[in-house]
């Protein structure tokens, strides 16, 4: 596979990443009122799009009501949404999500607003099927902002047949095991598709995905991140992970395969939670991961930062957190930001 060279810096490799992404940035509505229409295109190439950057939880989170929960509460900014990421190959007419979460339909409205290369206008009419717009979802674990988002496949909603859910067998047997998700999978809404980590999903002719471990509180599941392959450009996802170390095939080595990496940035310190005792949601700080990060030597792919808590100060465009992280050559990804693959 060609690789572009690499920037020998931190501080140009952001800057090439930041003029990359202002040069495909697509406008998923943000900074607009959520009920606005986005029909937009996105670059012709296969390519990854953000849909979401927060935790589990969301911003605002069910119980805060100050700092940016609250401006997003008075409708000051828009919510970033739940943590997710868009695949999309226009020429094959496809489109992937990874993650179902809580803001299922908004993302998925964003997805399906970025026009196919074959797709007429007019075809979007009326009730669509979730099957014909959306060829698949890869699912990372079971915790409630990854997977909640499949509800809305069931009969109440958007009812759909036989979409395609790629997940790990422990994931998969959840799914098959447990109210109210396995009515879906009894009534066909979904189409389970079993995924073994290290071995590659062609989701297109142009962009495989390979799955593998990540070290993740496992009270149901495993947890899977995703090394997204396509013609030019690989990107690793990797939204949730107690730590870098450990992994059953080592972190570093998924950072040497990769020319972009968006990684956990939950918390920005060890001691961000103040009322609850960090240790029972372990992450590693920001902090932490971009002094590791510039410390290590072999490939460097350019590093965004998703699933924030509300709590994380990163979210505040103008903190000295913000500020530190960019001039080590780090981001913190938003939604709409896209990168060709
Ligand atoms: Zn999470
Ligand atoms: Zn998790």
């Amino acid at each position: 596979m060609s690789r572009a060279p690499h920037p020998t810096t931190r501080r140009q490799l952001l800057k090439n990443s930041l003029s990359m992404a202002a040069a495909t940035a697509v406008p998923l509505g943000w900074r607009r009122s959520a009920w606005q229409a986005v029909p937009t295109a996105g670059p012709a190439n296969p390519f990854a799009v953000v849909l979401g950057t927060s935790q589990d939880g969301g911003v605002p989170q069910a119980n805060c009501f100050t700092g940016y929960c609250a401006r997003v509460r008075s409708g000051e900014v828009p919510s970033p949404r739940v943590a997710c990421l868009g695949i999309v190959d226009p020429a094959a007419g496809a489109r992937f999500l990874i993650d179902a979460t809580p803001d299922f339909v908004a993302q998925l409205g964003d997805l399906v607003a970025l026009r196919l290369t074959s797709e007429q206008p007019s075809r979007r009419t009326g009730t669509l099927r979730i099957e014909d717009e959306l060829q698949g979802i890869l699912l990372t674990h079971a915790h409630m902002g990854h997977y909640a988002g499949l509800l809305h496949c069931g009969r109440e909603a958007a009812a759909t047949t036989h979409l395609p859910v790629y997940a790990s067998t422990a994931m998969a047997r959840l799914l098959r095991s447990n109210q109210p998700f396995k009515t879906l999978v009894d009534d066909d809404r979904l189409d389970l598709r079993e995924i073994i980590v290290g071995t590659p999903i062609e989701l297109t002719a142009n962009v495989s995905v390979v799955p593998f471990s990540v070290v993740h509180r496992a009270e149901l599941t495993d947890t899977v991140g995703l090394l997204l392959e396509g013609p030019s450009k690989s990107l690793l996802y990797v939204p949730d992970a107690d730590t870098w170390e450990g992994w059953p095939v080592p972190f570093e080595d998924w950072l040497e395969r990769s020319d972009i990496a968006i990684l956990d940035g939950t918390f920005y310190s060890a001691e961000e939670l103040g009322h609850r005792w960090q240790g029972e949601v372990p992450h590693p700080p920001v902090a932490d991961t971009v002094a590791t990060l510039s410390a290590r030597t072999g490939n460097q792919p350019a590093v965004w930062f998703t699933h924030l808590n509300h709590t994380n100060p990163l979210w505040n465009a103008a903190s000295a957190e913000r500020a530190a992280i960019q001039d080590a050559g780090f981001g913190v990804a938003r939604r709409g930001q896209t990168w060709e693959l």
